[in-house]
C-alpha cells in the first residue's frame, strides 16, 4: 500500500539553513564559499608578487584569477568586442581579458597631491592613461597587466594608498564626506573613526571571509553625501540631548536586483566606540550572514529577516557586551544635491571647489593637472566624492578666481549644467563583464543632447545609467535611473537600450523609482526620451516640488 502524498503545506516547511556559521553551517555550501574556505583571499598577494607576476597570466590558478585577485582590487577586465548578447550565455573565461581593472581604495575620498600624483603616474605607466572616479571615491584604472603590479602596490604603498580589499567579499573602501573638518555645517568630522577603523581592520583576517561585500560610510555631512540610507553600515553624525556629538547607527542598506534602504537601530554611538561596533555588525555579519545563495548573501537579507530591534539586541548581547544608549535621529535633506560641486566656504575662512569630469571620467594627464592647478592655487588637499566628482580644499579667498578659471580651461567644471553635475554611470560594457550594455559614453553623450536641447533647466536632477541590473551607478534612488539591458526597436531587431526607472531618491522621501512597465527606450532614443520626459515635468510641476514627488 502506498501512502497519500503528504500535502504541501508552508506551514510545515522545514527551516533550511542559509549557509550560516554561527548556526552551524560551516561545511560551504556553493563554489565561492570553497574557495574562501581552501583559502584566505588575502594570502594570494604573495602568490602575486612571487609567482604570477614573474611567470605571467597563464600562470595564474583559476581559482585566484576569478576569486581571490578581487581581494585586493584586481578584476580581469572584458574582453574587447563581446557584445552584451553574449554576457550571460558565455563561460566566464571567454569574457576573461588578459588585462586587470584595478581599484585604489581611496577611504574618506581623501588624497594629498604626492598620492594623487602617484596615481597619475601609475595610470600613465601602467594603465595606457585610464583613471576613472567611482561613485564610492576609489580610483579605477584599467588594462593593468600582472607583471606590473608588484611595482604599482609598492608605489601605492610608499605614499599610503592600497589596493588591500578594494573589492572581493571584504569591508570596502569607507566613504567620508569630502569636506570632513572643513565644513562650517558638519555634524561631526568623522575623519578620525575612518582612519582609525581602516588601520585596525583592513586587511585583518577575521574579516576577509564574509559572505559578501560590505561598504561602510562614516560622515557628520548635513547634506548627508555619503549615501547612508544604501550602505551596509553608517554612522551618521548627531548629537544627543546632552550636546555630545556621536552617530547614529544604520544597518542593512543596498541596491543592486533586490533594493532595500537601510535601517536605523536607534543607538547613539560615542566615536571612540565606533571601532567596536562597526567590528561587531561586521562580526554580525560574518557569522550569521547568508552563504548559501550569492544572491542573498548581503547583510541587508539579515536585517530585513530580524528587524532592527532583534539586529541590536544580538549587536549588544554577543559582540558588544555592553548596552547602546538610545539617540536621536539625523535630520535629513529633501531632495537637492549632495555633491559639493562649485565654490563655498569653509569654517577657517578659505574655499573649497568642487568640480565636474565627466561621468567620472579622467585620466593620468589629467590627475597631474589637477595636482598642478591645487599646487598652484596653495592647496595640497584634494578629495573625491561619492557623485563622481573631485573637490579641492584650503583656497585662500584672493585665489578663487585664477583656480575656477584654470579648472574650467581643462574642462573640470565648476559651474555645471544640471546635466553634467549630476549625470553618472558605471563602467558599463567596455571593460564589464556583467554589461550588457556601453555606459560612459552614451551618458556623456546624453548629457551634450540635454545641454544643447535644454539650456536653462537648472533644478537638481539625477541621472544615473547602469550597464546591467547590478545598480553599481545607483539607478533606483535616481530621478531618472536607467538600467541596461536588450530591447526591441522599432524594427523589431534587440538592439542595446534601458529600462527606465522614474522618481527614486534618498533623504526624507526616500524612496526607489518606479518601474513602469514597458518603459524602455533603445540607446539612440534616449536623449528624445529623457527630453520628453523633463518637459512634462517642467510643464506640470508646483514650484516647490522637486522631480521624485
Ligand atoms: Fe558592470 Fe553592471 Fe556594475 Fe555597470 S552596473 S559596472 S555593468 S556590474
Amino acid at each position: 500500500m502506498t501512502s497519500p502524498p503528504r500535502p504541501a503545506s508552508r506551514h510545515h516547511k522545514r527551516p533550511r539553513g542559509e549557509g550560516q556559521w554561527a548556526l552551524g553551517y560551516r561545511e560551504p555550501l556553493n563554489k565561492n564559499e570553497e574557495n574562501k574556505k581552501n583559502d584566505d583571499g588575502l594570502n594570494v598577494r604573495q602568490r602575486i608578487i612571487d609567482v604570477y607576476s614573474k611567470q605571467g597570466f597563464d600562470s595564474i590558478d583559476p581559482a585566484d584569477l576569478r576569486g581571490r585577485f578581487r581581494w585586493f582590487g584586481l578584476y580581469t577586465q572584458r574582453k574587447p568586442g563581446i557584445d552584451g548578447g553574449k554576457t550571460a550565455i558565455l563561460e566566464p573565461e571567454e569574457l576573461d581579458d588578459r588585462y586587470f581593472m584595478l581599484r585604489v581604495r581611496i577611504d574618506g575620498g581623501q588624497l594629498d597631491l604626492a598620492q594623487l600624483r602617484t596615481i597619475a603616474d601609475i595610470a600613465n605607466t601602467y594603465a595606457r592613461g585610464t583613471a576613472d572616479v567611482t561613485d564610492r571615491q576609489n580610483i579605477q584604472l584599467h588594462w593593468i597587466e600582472v607583471e606590473s603590479v608588484p611595482a604599482i602596490w609598492e608605489a601605492l604603498e610608499a605614499v599610503g594608498l592600497s589596493t588591500t580589499e578594494a573589492c572581493g567579499d571584504t569591508p570596502r573602501v569607507m566613504l567620508g564626506c569630502p569636506l570632513a573638518g572643513i565644513d562650517a555645517d558638519e555634524v561631526i568630522d568623522a575623519t578620525p573613526q575612518i582612519d582609525d577603523t581602516v588601520a585596525r581592520y583592513i586587511g585583518d583576517k577575521a574579516y576577509s571571509n564574509l559572505p559578501r561585500k560590505f561598504k561602510s560610510a562614516m560622515s557628520g555631512c548635513p547634506a548627508s553625501c555619503t549615501v547612508h540610507e544604501i550602505n551596509d553600515i553608517a554612522f551618521v553624525g548627531v548629537v544627543d540631548e546632552q550636546g555630545e556629538k556621536g552617530y547614529d547607527l544604520w544597518v542593512g542598506g543596498g541596491l543592486s536586483t533586490n533594493p532595500m534602504l537601510a535601517k536605523r537601530l536607534g543607538t547613539f554611538v560615542r566615536p571612540d566606540q565606533v571601532h567596536e561596533v562597526w567590528a561587531g555588525v561586521i562580526g554580525i555579519f560574518r557569522d550569521y550572514g547568508y552563504r548559501r545563495l550569492r544572491h542573498r548573501a548581503r547583510i541587508k537579507f539579515l536585517v530585513n529577516d530580524w528587524g532592527a530591534e532583534r539586529f541590536r539586541e544580538v549587536l549588544e548581547k554577543e559582540y558588544l557586551g555592553y548596552t547602546l544608549p538610545d539617540g536621536p535621529a539625523p535630520e535629513l535633506p529633501r531632495g537637492g544635491r549632495r555633491d559639493h560641486v562649485g565654490v563655498h566656504p569653509q569654517k577657517d575662512g578659505n574655499y573649497y571647489v568642487g568640480f565636474a569630469p565627466k561621468v567620472g571620467r579622467l585620466d593620468g594627464d589629467k590627475l597631474h593637472l589637477i595636482a598642478d592647478i591645487a599646487e598652484r592655487y596653495g592647496s595640497a588637499r584634494v578629495r573625491t566624492t561619492v557623485e563622481q566628482k573631485m573637490v579641492i580644499l584650503d583656497i585662500a579667498p584672493d585665489q578663487v578666481d585664477g583656480i575656477v578659471a584654470d579648472l574650467e580651461a581643462a574642462d573640470l567644471q565648476v559651474n555645471p549644467s544640471t546635466f553634467r553635475r549630476q549625470t553618472m554611470a558605471c563602467t558599463g560594457i567596455e571593460y564589464c563583464k556583467l554589461a550588457i550594455v556601453e555606459t560612459k559614453g552614451l551618458a556623456s553623450n546624453l548629457i551634450d543632447e540635454l545641454e544643447r536641447r535644454l539650456p536653462g533647466f537648472g533644478e537638481p536632477l539625477t541621472i544615473n545609467v547602469n550597464g546591467c541590473p547590478n545598480s553599481c551607478a545607483r539607478i533606483q534612488v535616481a530621478d531618472i535611473g536607467l538600467k541596461g539591458q536588450l530591447v526591441t526597436d522599432a524594427n523589431g531587431n534587440q538592439v542595446e537600450g534601458f529600462q527606465v526607472h522614474l522618481g527614486g531618491s534618498l533623504g526624507v522621501n526616500a524612496g526607489f523609482g518606479r518601474k513602469v512597465r514597458g518603459l524602455k527606450a533603445t540607446a539612440d532614443e534616449l536623449p528624445d526620451y529623457v527630453e520628453r520626459v523633463l518637459k512634462n515635468y517642467q510643464s506640470q510641476k508646483n514650484d516647490e516640488e522637486t522631480f521624485a514627488e
